[in-house]
């Protein structure tokens, strides 16, 4: 009884012992748990928010961030790789930067010894670069015209009023002239034909392109046009030399045809034919490169007044009437005579009319019909000369108005130059000159000039 008594003791004091032994291993989990619960979170989130912070620094380009951990630790080697990634971007950035600014004197050193003047507009039209030439010729200086506005540079500057009223008219899709403009700089006139270019871009990441700027690129032509003006003159006075002698051998033809001079036979009445026929053909050709001398140096004169569209055409039928009984062909009006007036230089417009007239008996079959017809519409009176002869083919159609330009292979003699005067006689009147033609079948050129008011 007595052992097995001392045994439950035994027992019953190694019970408490573990119990006591549990407890305070129950305790210290407790403290320990508690301190990591404490501690961990602010052990690895507090690195984790510092790491988040520089990545976002990084993003955006402050490259010389850094992080400082403790080195043994986890953190400290994400923390050095951190740090030197971090390193090889300022690198990069620094070095890309260095040439960035090296391609960008590049540039500009190549700008400023353009010899033609180039001047830069951003998106709102303020100055982001000007080169030495557009400097001479502005007479402005870099300094106060550097990151200027061009519409305020524009109230003080004529050169800046011209290419921001051009860069206005092309956003309003209106054309501008496409002549050159005469620009005075340096006590000597010069000539410069500009070239307005708009550049856009589409940014990384979007689909529609976007404006940035302008450039105005003005090519120095002052050489070719000495030279163009030369020539003008030249082709005027050698022209104006020929009229003379030419309306002298037309006067003689016209005396030797007076039968009181003498008899001609008919060989001789043939050979005179024919030097009548050149010496109008001549006529003709110095005329129309007389008139065109005219329109190159801009002496065009006008007189527009109220004209009889019917007179016009009248007048036009008569001096081609020979030309077309020569090929059997009948010209053909088709003119209310109450039609009204039409404002307009008589002289010009009955120039054009016989042209596309003479043109049309030229280039139409032999026993055919020429229809001139006058018709009102709005505030226009259209008369249009149509034959049915060889007609154009449409890839000449947009030539034919261009100095010079004669269709390949036209065998007809002339200098191609009627359509492009006709034309400048119109345009300068405020009306237009167009042509519908279809290959094999005719043409119908139309001309139309504003209608009187009264
Ligand atoms: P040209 O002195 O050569 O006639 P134009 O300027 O009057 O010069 O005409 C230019 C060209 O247009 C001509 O060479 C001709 O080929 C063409 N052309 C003009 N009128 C007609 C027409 N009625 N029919 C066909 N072709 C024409």
């Amino acid at each position: 009884m007595l052992a097995i008594q001392n045994k439950s003791k035994i027992a019953t004091k190694s019970a408490d012992k573990a119990v006591v032994g549990i407890l305070i291993a129950g305790i210290l989990c407790f403290i320990i748990a508690l301190i990591l619960l404490i501690n961990l979170p602010s052990n690895i989130a507090n690195p984790i928010k510092r790491l988040t912070k520089s990545i976002k620094q990084i993003e955006e380009g402050n490259y010389t961030e850094r992080i400082d951990f403790d080195n043994k630790s986890e953190f400290g080697q994400l923390a050095t790789s951190f740090n030197s990634m971090a390193e090889k971007l300022e690198e990069y950035k620094n070095s890309n930067l260095a040439k960035l600014m090296n391609e960008k004197s590049r540039i500009e050193a190549l700008i400023n010894n353009m010899h033609d003047p180039v001047i830069g507009l951003d998106e709102n039209l303020d100055v982001i670069f000007i080169n030495r030439e557009a400097v001479k010729i502005s007479g402005l200086d870099i300094e106060t015209t550097l990151n200027q506005n061009a519409e305020e540079l524009a109230f003080k500057n004529d050169l800046f009023k011209m290419l921001i009223n051009d860069l206005l008219k092309i956003e309003k899709g209106m054309e501008i002239k496409s002549k050159p403009v005469k620009i005075f700089s340096e006590n000597k006139e010069g000539y410069f034909e500009k070239e307005i270019l708009h550049i856009s871009i589409t940014p990384k990441g979007e689909s529609s392109k976007r404006l940035i700027g302008h450039v105005i690129i003005l090519r120095n032509v002052t050489e070719y046009k000495e030279l163009d003006f030369a020539k003008t003159n030249f082709i005027a006075n050698i022209s104006h030399e020929f009229k003379t002698p030419i309306s002298s051998i037309k006067m003689s033809l016209q005396l030797l045809e007076n039968e009181h001079i003498g008899k001609l036979n008919d060989e001789q009445k043939h050979l005179m034919d024919s030097i009548k026929d050149d010496a109008n053909r001549l006529l003709k050709i110095t005329g129309e490169l007389l008139n065109m001398t005219q329109l190159e140096s801009g002496n065009i004169q006008l007189n527009i007044l109220n004209a009889n569209p019917y007179e016009l055409i009248q007048y036009a039928v008569n001096a081609t009437k020979s030309q077309a009984e020569q090929k059997q062909i009948k010209l053909q009006i088709d003119c209310n005579t109450e039609i009204g007036n039409v404002q307009a230089d008589s002289e010009k417009t009955a120039w054009v009319l016989i042209n596309l007239l003479s043109n049309a008996i030229r280039y139409s079959y032999e026993d055919s019909i020429i229809t001139i017809t006058a018709k009102s519409l709005n505030d226009k009176i259209e008369i249009s000369v149509k034959d049915s002869g060889q007609g154009i083919a449409p890839q000449y159609l947009d030539k034919i108005f261009a100095r010079y330009f004669r269709i390949p292979g036209s065998k007809k003699e002339g200098t191609g130059l009627g359509l492009a005067i006709s034309k400048e006689f119109i345009e300068a009147q405020g009306g237009k000159i167009n042509v519908v033609s279809e290959y094999g079948s005719g043409s119908n050129f139309t001309i139309s000039l504003n209608k009187s008011i009264s």
